[in-house]
């Protein structure tokens, strides 16, 4: 590691204080388009660190909780200006640890300075209802309250939206916070603690522990003062921690992977098909959780959507995501790629055909990162392991079908249900789609990626538990309601 002693090693951030972890160890944070570099060093935290960090946020909940919404909006709006300022060097910390590309980080950290203001004007808006009562000398009413200390664990793939999209509104409604973000993205989530931190938000009020899952994502779920956990990652994680909060008897909320299709219907804008298929799956390096990864498109137009998608897919630039012209910048880590890769094995071996790209690239400017060629797959069927798994990485499966209702039955034929998007220019096709399609965003002439911030956000079937994230929705996971009855 060449360049290792240049880097910053970043600390914990509990009870108000930045603080090294209780087993003296960090981890080094490796630049996945340049594996000899380090972007910083993050804390190795023990179940100390974490203990220490729930205790300082159930300390902090009382005098969080009386303050008002428009008080606590204060700081969330600071925070927000904050990011702003910060917001280069917070999207290129975010690249250096992840490889999205600058353009796409800064977008992110753009969202993340909206999301924060978005959810600080929340602190002025309605929290109850009133609800005739059946005795008419009494006044009801409902009132939500917070839950106390929320536990959030996120993921690497959105290191700088997904921590703010759940800190900010369990902040703005009264909770105090634990974070441990994703070890790959450690470094980013220490730079938008800072921002909270020079927020002057009061001692305690969000804590910062990073480190592995095993030991603080564990213990922040088994701990008795956390009331409430919010997780993003994969299926397999997720699950085990919603059985945890399940037995704890806490409020969970779980938003998990995605196996997002495409319909190209045959009455389809080809070229803005094509468009949303290369961006929706290539994107972030396939590594969106509504990314697009099976396309299904009907056989009359099947050859002439096929050939614009692989010319296209030719013309894409993969390099280091901080160089210029660069359209897709590496694989996360080397577990990640390794994965991608076995999928793209298993999918030649179940008898796919790799119609386009699929290698590691490992010579010249590649060679010190975790580079692959965007891949394109035909011949698929939906029982196959790349048909039905999620790969995470920049892979499309082509499924040819007959008729739209092929396409309706085999975009449905997974267990997840995240995003999914058509392409046709018929009215009556896009209402059977909305109709038809279980998944929890709806895309229509539009790549299956894209989230605005306003909007509930959250899949159905395996990709959630059900409930939803972002706009008003977040309200519903952070908060408890409460039905008061007065009579004088
Ligand atoms: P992951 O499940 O490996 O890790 C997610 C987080 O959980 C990390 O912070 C990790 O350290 C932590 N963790 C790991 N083991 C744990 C344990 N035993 N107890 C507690 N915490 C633990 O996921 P990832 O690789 O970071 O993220 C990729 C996944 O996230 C993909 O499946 C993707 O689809 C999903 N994702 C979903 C959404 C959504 O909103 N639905 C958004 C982004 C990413």
């Amino acid at each position: 590691m060449t360049n290792s002693v240049k880097q910053k090693t970043y600390f914990n951030y509990i009870n108000g204080e930045w603080v090294k972890a209780s087993t003296g160890e960090v981890i080094p944070i490796q630049n996945p388009a340049d594996k000899d570099e380090v972007a910083g060093y993050v804390q190795r935290s023990s179940l100390e660190d974490v203990n220490a960090a729930i205790t300082a946020a159930h300390e902090a909940k009382a005098v969080w909780r009386d303050l008002s919404g428009a008080e606590r909006g204060q700081y969330l709006y600071k925070a927000a200006d904050l990011l702003e300022e910060r917001l280069d060097d917070i999207a290129m910390t975010a690249v250096k640890e992840m490889g999205k590309t600058l353009p796409e980080a800064k977008g992110e950290a753009a969202r993340g300075v909206a999301i924060l203001r978005y959810y600080a004007g929340e602190g002025m808006r309605k929290e109850g209802d009133v609800i005739p009562s059946t005795d008419r000398e009494a006044l009801m009413f409902t009132k939500r309250v917070p839950l106390g200390v929320v536990g959030v664990i996120s993921p690497w793939n959105f290191p700088i939206a997904i921590p703010i999209w759940k800190m900010a509104p369990a902040l703005i409604y009264g909770n105090t916070v634990v974070i441990k973000p994703a070890t790959e993205t450690a470094v980013t989530c220490a730079k938008i603690m800072a921002c909270f931190a020079d927020a002057r938000l009061p001692k305690g009020v969000v804590n910062m522990v990073t480190g592995s899952g095993a030991v603080v994502g564990q213990g922040m779920i088994e701990h008795p003062n956390i009331q409430g956990i919010t997780f993003t990652g994969s299926n397999a994680t997720g699950k085990a921690i919603g059985q945890k909060a399940f037995d704890r008897g806490i409020k969970y909320q779980l938003e998990m992977g995605g196996k997002n299709p495409v319909i190209v219907a045959n009455d389809a804008d080809l070229d803005l098909a094509v468009e949303a298929a290369i961006t929706g799956a290539f994107r972030s390096t396939g590594q969106k959780c509504t990314a697009t990864s099976r396309v299904i498109v009907q056989e009359d137009i099947y050859d002439a959507f096929k050939e614009k998608l692989v010319q296209k897919t030719q013309e894409i630039t993969i390099g280091d995501s901080l160089k210029k012209d660069v359209w897709m910048g590496p694989i996360a880590s080397k577990q990640q790629l390794d994965q991608c890769l076995s999928y793209i094995e298993t999918g030649k071996k179940e008898g796919a055909t790799l119609l386009f790209g699929g290698e590691p690239l490992t010579d010249g400017d590649y060679q010190n990162g975790y580079f692959i060629e965007p891949a394109i797959f035909e011949h698929v069927t939906s029982d196959m392991t790349i048909a039905q798994e999620e790969i995470f990485g920049p892979v499309i499966a082509l499924i040819k079908v007959q008729d739209i209702n092929e396409a309706f039955h085999i975009a449905n034929d997974v267990v997840f249900g995240l995003s999914a998007s058509i392409f046709t220019q018929n009215i009556g096709r896009m209402l059977s789609f909305i109709q038809n399609i279980q998944a929890g965003l709806i895309r229509i002439n539009a790549e299956s990626a894209g989230v605005e911030l306003q909007a509930p956000f959250g899949g159905m079937k395996q990709s959630s538990s059900h409930s939803r994230e972002q706009g008003e929705a977040a309200k519903e996971f952070f908060t408890a309601i409460q039905t008061i009855f007065i009579k004088s």
